[in-house]
């Protein structure tokens, strides 16, 4: 059985395998051949993937001779319709929010698998690459905050005199955020967070920030841990108590997200324009619609002398250990589909099932077959 991995887009510096993973892979008794240059952004050359035992191949070929491509980001229809009938793809193909790319797979009975699919059971949480990826990023956005900000992050106290800790307000404690907020407790800031689920609390207060209640969110037991939308009052009430915080804050972090659906507006227009100069907002909902009025998608805005960074793949802005994460979560989930050298696709798991775009010319996943009912 021959694994492929390709080279990326010119925009995304990661890489769905480190030469490290290959060498587990190769140890599975399969061949993994490499595209070449496919890890020279995250610092892997083509010398260390043959060392771990793979070959290095022209992409043509990687596309038509593979029975599995491993990727991140998703590759073009033409691409697929070159791989062979029985091979599989699978990456961050974003199925559920690309349902043209999701209705060409199924017409042309594809076996696809999306990662960010993976169930977020207990058993999924080593493969989870949305978790990883969220780790990354709550701690980049801390540390771009950091260097944008005209301030020290920590209290000093010198013979020029006292410097106050920088006043940190990370919106929405799930993965990213509590990353978040451990990098910016390090740095020696004051933290304070805030999120619609209680559960989030205890996870704020363990890691020495202040949590900021607002009471009366709406709660859902049953949609897995993640929020739910919140009412119109509520919303208000939230973007009220985050305006008298954030008149005091040096830097908000926001990363609300709700699965599915927009990201909630947090941050008005007019709580910016409250702001002091000089502080800085790093958006990570800001691809999914944004948290703060005034973001742009991957654009810094001025306004008042605050700034306003949109991030969109903050995990490709540290390519070494984002593609090391992420190859291990692969490597996890290819444990559950490859016996004595062969892929074995057991849609009885959970797993494989939950995480599979469409095979056979029907989708899988209970989620896009909704979505394409609709
Ligand atoms: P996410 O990226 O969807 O959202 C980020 C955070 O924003 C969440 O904590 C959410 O509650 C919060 N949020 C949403 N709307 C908000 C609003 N209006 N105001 C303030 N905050 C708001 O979520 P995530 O970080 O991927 O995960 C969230 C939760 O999912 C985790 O804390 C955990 O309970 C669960 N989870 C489980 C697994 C697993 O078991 N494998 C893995 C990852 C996450």
């Amino acid at each position: 059985m021959i694994i492929g991995i390709l080279k990326e887009p010119i925009d995304e510096a990661r890489v769905a395998l480190l030469p490290e993973a290959v060498k587990t892979l190769i140890s599975w008794k399969v061949s993994v051949w490499v595209e070449n240059n496919a890890g020279s952004s995250a610092y892997a050359s083509d010398e260390l993937y043959k060392e771990a035992g793979a070959e290095i191949h022209q992409r043509a070929e990687i596309l038509q001779q593979s029975d599995l491509l491993l990727g991140i980001q998703a590759i073009a229809e033409d691409e697929i319709a070159k791989m062979k009938p029985s091979g599989v793809l699978m990456g961050q193909l974003n199925a559920l929010f690309n349902p043209e790319l999701t209705n060409y797979l199924v017409k042309e009975k594809r076996t696809a698998f999306s990662m960010e699919l993976v169930p977020r059971t207990t058993r999924a949480q080593a493969m989870d690459v949305l978790s990883s990826m969220a780790t990354v990023s709550g701690y980049k956005a801390v540390l771009m905050a950091a260097d944008l900000l005209p301030r020290f992050f920590p209290m000093f106290m010198t013979a020029a005199g006292s410097i106050t800790p920088s006043r940190v307000l990370i919106l929405g404690a799930g993965v990213a955020g509590l990353q978040a907020i451990a990098t910016a407790r390090r740095l020696g800031a004051s933290v304070f967070a805030f999120d619609v689920r209680q559960a989030a609390k205890e996870e704020v207060l363990s890691l020495g920030a202040k949590f900021v209640d607002v009471e009366g969110a709406t709660e859902d037991k049953g949609a897995g841990g993640y929020a739910v939308e919140q009412s119109a009052e509520y919303l208000q009430k939230q973007k009220d108590t985050i305006h008298e915080h954030a008149m005091k804050a040096d830097v908000i972090i926001t990363t609300a997200q709700i699965p599915g659906r927009k990201a909630p507006q947090l941050v008005e227009e007019r709580t910016v324009r409250a702001m002091k100069p000089g502080s800085v907002i790093i958006d990570l909902a800001a691809s999914s619609g944004g948290n703060c009025a005034l973001s742009q998608p991957d654009q810094t805005v001025e306004v008042n002398g605050v700034r306003i960074v949109g991030v969109g793949n903050l995990a490709a802005n540290m390519p070494q250990d984002a593609s090391k994460m992420y190859g291990k979560n692969y490597l996890n989930f290819l444990k559950l589909i490859i016996k004595d050298g062969n892929l074995n696709l057991n849609f009885e798991d959970d797993i494989v099932a939950g995480t599979c775009v469409c095979h056979d010319g029907k989708p899988v996943n209970s989620r896009i077959v909704q979505m394409l009912n609709n």
